[in-house]
């Protein structure tokens, strides 16, 4: 998994600038424990089949480990491992009490029923259940599970346990103890943290142009909070095609079409009221604009198009937008690049807030969610920022070495 070579570069980076020895870089990037358990389920046809899970939990010297679970058919023990360690790295960035965690199912969704769904999520709890729990371990949705499974698997755990226990897991339905605003938060967060940047700059979102990869739940979002905050989007892009105008897109009409069906390569924006120039999807990454919001996929700004990149700012919305040869040749030309492990965080803050929630009986409002949300960000950016300034490094190394500080000092 190429994210997760990235990943462990950037640790190994950032253990050099704070004089880390490889003893402790080893330490670090070792899981505390590796949880594999077949899980065997009657199917709708009354035959047995079986699926193997893993839950992988990694450093909890700052809180209960706390990352989501996928169904997957890739899901692996390498693919958790390192997805747990990275959820590590994002809570301690954004200074949450969590360590990290990841759990899997090898299973393919699209070929199960609701029915079978459930009784992998049931089995799921039954087989980790003494590692899982609101001081222990509290996972979350994550590729192919949602508010449902999470619903059904805090059911298990509180039969099984004898327990009322909404805060053992998050992203639950609002009626099972889920919070507000939990379905926007990483972009309401990301956009938190650009808002911070500009600041910094000296520059006004109102004067400046963005270009947005994806419009799946995290692109759609941020295009329509920066819409809505004045800035001019000037480019949007789906995997089938690109929309560029330069005068603005109307991000609420385009988004319209594609909650109706459309794709971007759709020739309907290209007419009025549209009158976009429609390119190839790749293109977006080339596309003037003071900003470059990567919201879609891994690897998308690589040595063959880094050049082309013309923004100043790349906020990564997306886990690993960019290869490491591309990062050092952004950073050369000075580009400025919020990491991931900051910039997408607000997902696994708001996360918090549900435990906390949950764990306090109150109920927080949207108001609050956003206010909390909003400091959080604006906060991790501050210390992040700040440590970048006085190592003169950059935001990358900047976020890994504070996050590594904290999990070390814990
Ligand atoms: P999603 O599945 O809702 O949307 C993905 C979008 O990417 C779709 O619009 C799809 O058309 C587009 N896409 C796919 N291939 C493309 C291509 N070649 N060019 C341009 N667009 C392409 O996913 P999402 O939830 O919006 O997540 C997007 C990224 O953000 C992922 O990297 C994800 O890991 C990351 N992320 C999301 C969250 C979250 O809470 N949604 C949290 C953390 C990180």
């Amino acid at each position: 998994m190429a994210a997760f070579d990235y990943f462990k570069m950037n640790v190994h980076r950032a253990a050099a600038l704070l004089g880390y020895s490889q003893e402790t870089v080893d330490r670090l990037l070792t899981p505390d424990r590796v949880l594999k358990a077949p899980l065997s389920i009657t199917m709708d046809d009354g035959s047995t089949q079986t699926f193997q899970a893993y839950r992988v939990q990694f450093s909890n010297a700052r809180g209960p480990y706390k990352g989501g679970i996928r169904f997957h058919p890739d899901a692996d023990e390498d693919e958790v491992s390192a997805l747990a360690a990275m959820m590590a790295i994002k809570c301690a960035v954004v200074d949450i009490p969590f360590g990290g965690a990841k759990g899997g199912v090898a299973v393919d969704p699209k070929k199960l029923s609701l029915n079978e769904l459930d009784a992998i999520a049931r089995a799921y709890v039954q087989a980790f259940v003494e590692h899982l729990g609101p001081e222990l371990d509290v996972p979350a949705p994550d590729v192919y599970t949602n508010s449902h499974i999470m619903g059904v698997m805090l059911e298990e755990y509180e039969r099984i346990t004898g327990t009322k226990a909404p805060a053992m897991i998050t992203g639950k339905s609002l009626d099972m103890g889920g919070i507000v605003g939990r379905d926007t938060a990483t972009s309401d967060g990301a956009i938190a943290v650009l808002d911070a940047l500009l600041a910094d700059q000296h520059r006004d979102i109102t004067n400046l142009t963005v270009s947005i990869q994806g419009t799946g739940n995290a692109g759609a979002r941020a295009a329509t909070l920066l819409s809505d905050l004045g800035a001019k989007v000037v480019a949007m892009s789906d995997s089938k095609g690109a929309l560029r105008n330069p005068e603005g897109i109307d991000v609420q009409k385009v988004l319209e079409k594609k909650d109706a069906g459309k794709s971007l390569n759709d020739t309907e924006f290209a007419d009025e009221p549209f009158s976009h120039a429609q390119y190839d999807a790749e293109e977006i990454i080339g596309m003037s604009a003071d900003i470059l919001i990567p919201a879609a996929l891994e690897e998308q700004i690589r040595l063959d198009n880094v050049e082309s990149v013309k923004a100043s700012i790349v906020l990564e919305i997306a886990n690993g937008p960019i290869t490491p040869e591309a990062d050092e040749s952004l950073a050369e030309r000075r580009v400025v690049i919020v990491p991931d492990v900051l910039a997408n965080a607000g997902g696994v803050t708001v996360s918090y807030f549900e435990w906390l929630q949950n764990r306090s009986g109150e109920t927080w409002t949207k108001e609050r969610v956003a206010e909390r949300l909003e400091e959080t960000m604006h906060d991790a950016y501050r210390d992040v920022a700040d440590f970048a300034l006085d190592r003169n490094c950059t935001l990358r190394e900047a976020a890994y070495a504070l996050a590594l500080g904290r999990i070390n000092d814990a």
